[in-house]
């Protein structure tokens, strides 16, 4: 039996012909679930009396309810039985290490709560060995049956010498190794030394050198109006700490990307409600936002996945704005764009699309 990964199914390159065949009612497809509703995220609606046809473990159309069993009699179905179809959730930055578990243990859980992809910055690891530590997340997580990305530690050693003993120092030369040999970085990680980008350091922008030139985005995190300009000169594309109504008004506009961060709602990291209220009272467009979890002790994966946050996020914009697609799965908008920057979208979750 094949081992689910996302290597388990074959690149979207290799699969046209069987994918246009099965869509055209040539060939059955491998199984249909029938019986579903089907959320489409791209014109936002729920839409009813469909069936999914499914091959080579991707989609290869939605149809009619019924349409499969008129063409072929005994291709296998499975009956959702009214549920709705939905496509998986993505969550555009966590730190796995945070939750003290290996990737395959953070799989099972972020499985059950119907996140299928995310984006890991594995920059706790990397603070304690280095490339090694980052590379043995990496093997780990080829195993798991979850779309896993890597975004390359970027501020390794997170502090100077006199303020902690790293096990790490990631160069820009290490950082520019690790996008040349490991395709699921896909991105910089959190640049946090949001100061010494702004003063031009050397070695920072050459960290940022080493993925701008390989045309990957930055992700960033920056606290601070007076850093902002200099900080999305710099290329950094999207930051999870916009609290604050003044940067979120001056990183949107600057067209930095806002993940509203969610957590359990006793820890540091329960800054959704803030960061929902300022977009909403700044009057500014959903489009470049999107929710991430970012931290999460292992405790709480199960009851505050990237699904708990979803649905605190409606709730709370429902009350705020009354505006329902506010609440449309924002998260799948982070990995839109962020996979097609890196020119990746036909690897990224092929099981969920
Ligand atoms: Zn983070």
């Amino acid at each position: 039996m094949t081992r689910l990964t996302r290597f388990a199914v074959a690149p979207l390159h290799t699969m046209t012909r069987r994918l246009a065949d099965v869509a055209s009612g040539r060939v059955a497809p491998n199984l249909v679930i029938s019986g579903a509703r089907v959320l489409s995220t791209y014109t936002e609606r729920v839409l009813g009396h469909r069936e999914v046809w499914i091959t080579g473990g991707r989609v290869a159309a939605v149809k009619p309810a019924g349409a499969a069993r008129k063409i072929w009699r005994d291709v296998p179905l499975y009956d959702a039985a009214g549920g709705i179809v939905a496509p998986g959730l993505v969550d555009p930055h966590i730190h796995i290490e945070s939750s003290m578990v290996t990737a395959c243990a953070y799989a099972e859980a972020a499985l059950l709560n119907g996140t299928t992809t995310i984006f890991c910055d594995s920059h706790e690891i990397g603070n304690v060995m280095d490339v090694a530590g980052v590379e043995a997340m990496l093997e780990d997580a080829r195993q798991a049956p979850l779309s896993i990305f890597l975004t390359v530690p970027s501020t390794v050693p997170a502090t100077s010498a006199e303020l902690e003993t790293a096990g790490g120092d990631l160069t820009p030369d290490k950082i520019a190794d690790l996008f040349d040999r490991w395709p699921e970085a896909v991105a910089l990680g959190e640049k946090m030394d949001f100061v010494p980008v702004t003063l031009g350091d050397e070695r920072s922008h050459a960290i940022l050198a080493a993925a701008l030139k390989r045309g990957r985005p930055v992700s960033g995190h920056v606290y601070g109006r007076e850093f902002v300009a200099a900080y999305a000169a710099s290329g950094v594309t999207d930051t999870h700490e916009a609290i604050d109504r003044d940067i979120a008004d001056d990183l949107l506009d600057a067209g930095v990307w806002v993940f509203l961060r969610g957590g359990p709602p006793t820890t540091p990291w329960h800054s959704l409600p803030q960061a929902i209220r300022t977009v909403t009272e700044l009057g500014a467009s959903h489009k470049r936002t999107a929710v991430c979890t970012d931290d999460r002790d292992a405790d709480d994966l199960f009851l505050f996945g990237l699904d708990w946050v979803c649905a605190r996020r409606s709730k709370l914009v429902y009350r705020r704005s009354r505006r329902g697609r506010w609440v449309r799965c924002m998260a799948l908008r982070g990995l839109a764009w962020r996979t097609k920057s890196a020119g990746l979208a036909a690897a990224a979750a092929p099981i969920s699309c």
